[in-house]
């Protein structure tokens, strides 16, 4: 006996379906639009590089842990006096607290940061014969160094680009943005990682960076002078954009908007 005929596979496939498949998926379309974004980025902000000042790895794992909460020109106004008195993780290893402490006081947190170094600078010497290792997995073992600080280093002293490193910045500029959505750093960088080619990763961190300090900026963004404007899915980038930003919740009214709004009330 013949076998039954399928009558599913005989039903033509609908118009819209046929569209569908053939229409390129939301991620798709999200890491297009996200690599546009940072081709323009890089283009209006080709000085974009890391901030902070350092002559060998050593120097870059310690300037980048004393950057939490502080920012890089402070962190580069006191790295001449730690690494001239430190100049390897040796030499750091075998500091004494008290000293570490008085030079970094500056960039805050100054207890903590010191713990950081010394521990870090002590792996260092005990695991890995005062080099700093190549890989993140290795990077992330050390005291003080998370994979925000791991990125870093491993991109820009090793060109190796295992992650994307998402401070502050990178956090609200890619939300703003619309290329990544969520307040956790490491959950923005997996989605960052997913929709932008490696070899772009440490670039990314630069750009971002730059771009959050000079013109995303967190209170008073300058939509009006952004070169993704265009790009971008801030709902209130047209706002910002006219010098009208929207007052912030619980913000206090101006003078005469208070003076207007009684004179209409009596
Ligand atoms: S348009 Fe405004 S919110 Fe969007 S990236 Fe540019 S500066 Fe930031």
């Amino acid at each position: 006996m013949a076998p039954a005929r399928s009558r599913v596979s005989r039903r033509p496939v609908p118009a819209a379906v046929r569209e569908a498949r053939r229409a390129p998926s939301r991620r798709a379309l999200l890491a297009e639009r996200a690599n546009k974004i940072l081709d323009i980025l890089e283009q209006a902000h080709p000085e974009a590089t890391c901030a902070l000042h350092y002559r060998n790895p050593f120097e870059l794992v310690s300037a980048t842990i004393l950057s939490a909460q502080c920012t890089d020109e402070r962190v580069n106004q006191v790295t001449p006096a730690l690494f001239a008195r430190y100049p390897t993780a040796q030499a750091l290893a075998a500091a004494r607290p008290e000293d570490v402490e008085e030079i970094i006081r500056p960039t805050g947190f100054y207890r903590a940061k010191t713990k950081s170094l010394l521990g870090c600078a002590r792996a260092l010497t005990a695991d890995h014969g005062g080099e700093v290792p190549r890989s993140m997995d290795a990077m992330v073992e050390l005291p003080g160094v998370g994979r925000k600080t791991a990125s870093v280093v491993l991109g820009h002293v090793y060109d190796i680009a295992e992650g994307i490193a998402v401070d502050t910045h990178v956090l609200r500029v890619s939300n703003r943005l619309g290329i990544a959505r969520g307040d956790d750093p490491i959950e923005v960088e997996r989605q960052l990682m997913t929709i932008l080619p490696r070899e772009r990763w440490t670039r990314t961190t630069d750009v971002l960076i730059f771009h959050g300090r000079k013109i995303c900026i967190a209170r008073r963004p300058l939509c009006g002078q952004c070169p993704v404007f265009a790009l971008c899915r801030w709902p209130q980038r047209q706002a910002f954009a006219m010098g009208k930003p929207p007052r912030a919740k619980g913000a206090p009214r101006s003078a005469a908007r208070r003076r207007a709004r009684r004179a209409s009330a009596r």
